[in-house]
């Protein structure tokens, strides 16, 4: 029999990719309400005293505290874990909240951690500046390059973090590679899987440990909410992750749950669009951009260094790609020539956006990590929506006559 109230966890498993997106992690009320309800509430009362002492005790099932469960966040995470793939996931704040949880709660004084040199601006953050602080010793590696992984390992290396595509730059790190070199020297893999989310990659396929997320970007894809996500095994969520994020509190509100919740039902649908609209576009870009002597980095195109890589770990390549005009005046008559994609640096979004990562999402970095990662002042980094692709072209077609391209 159909059941219209609580959640059926066996049966969830068994169903395949699209179902678990529209369906996974339901946990129907009494009402049997069709959409996922939203429990906006910090707090819970109980029957008894008894009640409250059993579940503080871990004795008995059941919420407590909005810090420690919430239904509406609880149901995010059944179906992102679902998504993955994965035995387990904490939903966070933000994309960055992720991201230093899944650090900090693992990372000790005199540990090392192994991080690639293309990543999110907040991320390259994390490991020049904030771990430093704590007597984290880092070392920062051109990911694309195999060999750099292995060379970087001492005795102390606990972690290896790295994004894939990269932001901005669309590095390919091989995770087949670097999650059996980190397995084969007992080192946790952590993978920031923001720029393809689960629908078009799942690294612990490849063997990652913890998979780590900016749901702002395509999970809620509709530029609404900031939200983030961790998943890994059971085990490592309860006992690694979890005294970090309970006592520390970096959680998700109920509400942008549920909104995150609402993306996911249709993220299959955009992701896959917005990454045949982000080839199509690109295909019309580069034979322009060679010609000025321009370059494309497009991971979905033969002319990037890995792109046979990035077509065998992910099903698309993305919404996203990057390419360099020269200068910062070509970046920015581009740019400002624009009238139907926006300049925003938000990414993963329904809607064309375009921004200059070395004046905006990159801007707080140094001069040299940003050359060390290649963010010049010609790098414009573009998100592909769900527009018609022949207005997308038109507006890029107008946007490089203004900038002489
Ligand atoms: C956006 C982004 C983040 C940070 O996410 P927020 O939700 O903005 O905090 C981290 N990593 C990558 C790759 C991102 O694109």
């Amino acid at each position: 029999m159909k059941k219209t109230t609580g959640m059926d966890r066996a049966a969830t498993r068994n169903w395949r990719p699209a179902t678990r997106a529209v369906r996974g992690g339901t946990w129907r009320s009494e009402h049997g309400e069709t959409s996922e309800a939203l429990f906006l509430t910090s707090g819970y009362a109980y029957d008894d005293a008894q009640t409250v002492a059993d579940r503080f005790a871990g004795d008995a099932d059941g919420m407590t505290y909005s810090r420690l469960q919430n239904p509406t966040v609880a149901m995010l995470e059944e179906r992102i874990a679902l998504l993955e793939g994965a035995e387990a996931c904490r939903a966070q704040a933000s994309g960055m909240a992720a991201m230093t949880a899944a650090l900090l709660c693992q990372l000790s004084v005199g540990d090392h951690c192994v991080a690639a040199r293309a990543a999110f601006g907040s991320c390259r953050w994390l490991v020049d500046n904030l771990l430093p602080r704590f007597g984290i010793e880092t070392t920062v590696i051109d990911s694309a390059e195999d060999a750099a992984w292995e060379a970087a390992i001492q005795p102390n290396t606990k972690v290896f973090f790295f994004e894939t595509p990269a932001n901005p730059t669309l590095d390919i790190v091989d995770l087949q590679f670097v999650c059996d070199l980190a397995k084969a020297h007992g080192i946790t893999t952590v993978v920031d899987n923001a720029f393809a989310s689960p629908a078009l990659q799942r690294p612990m396929e490849f063997g990652a440990d913890v998979v780590a997320y900016s749901a702002t970007k395509l999970m809620d894809g509709q530029g609404r909410v900031l939200a983030g996500a961790i998943c890994g095994s059971e085990e490592w969520i309860n006992e690694t992750l979890l005294p970090f994020q309970r006592n520390t509190g970096p959680n998700l509100s109920p509400f942008n749950a549920w909104v995150v919740h609402k993306g996911l039902e249709t993220l299959d649908l955009r992701a896959k669009r917005q990454s045949e609209q982000a080839v199509a576009l690109g295909q019309f870009l580069e034979p322009r951009l060679e010609k000025a002597g321009g370059q494309m980095l497009h991971p979905g195109l033969p002319s990037h260094p890995r792109h046979d890589l990035a077509l065998a770990q992910m099903d698309m390549t993305g919404p996203i790609f990057a390419f360099d005009v020269g200068t910062r005046e070509r970046a920015f008559a581009i740019l400002d020539a624009l009238e139907l994609i926006d300049i925003s640096n938000n990414i993963g979004d329904a809607r064309s956006l375009m921004c200059h990562p070395a004046s905006t999402t990159h801007a707080s970095l140094s001069e040299d990590a940003r050359m060390d990662m290649g963010v010049t002042e010609g790098l414009l980094r573009i998100n592909v929506g769900l527009e018609d692709i022949a207005d997308l072209k038109e507006d890029m077609d107008r946007a490089l006559v203004a900038a002489t391209l």
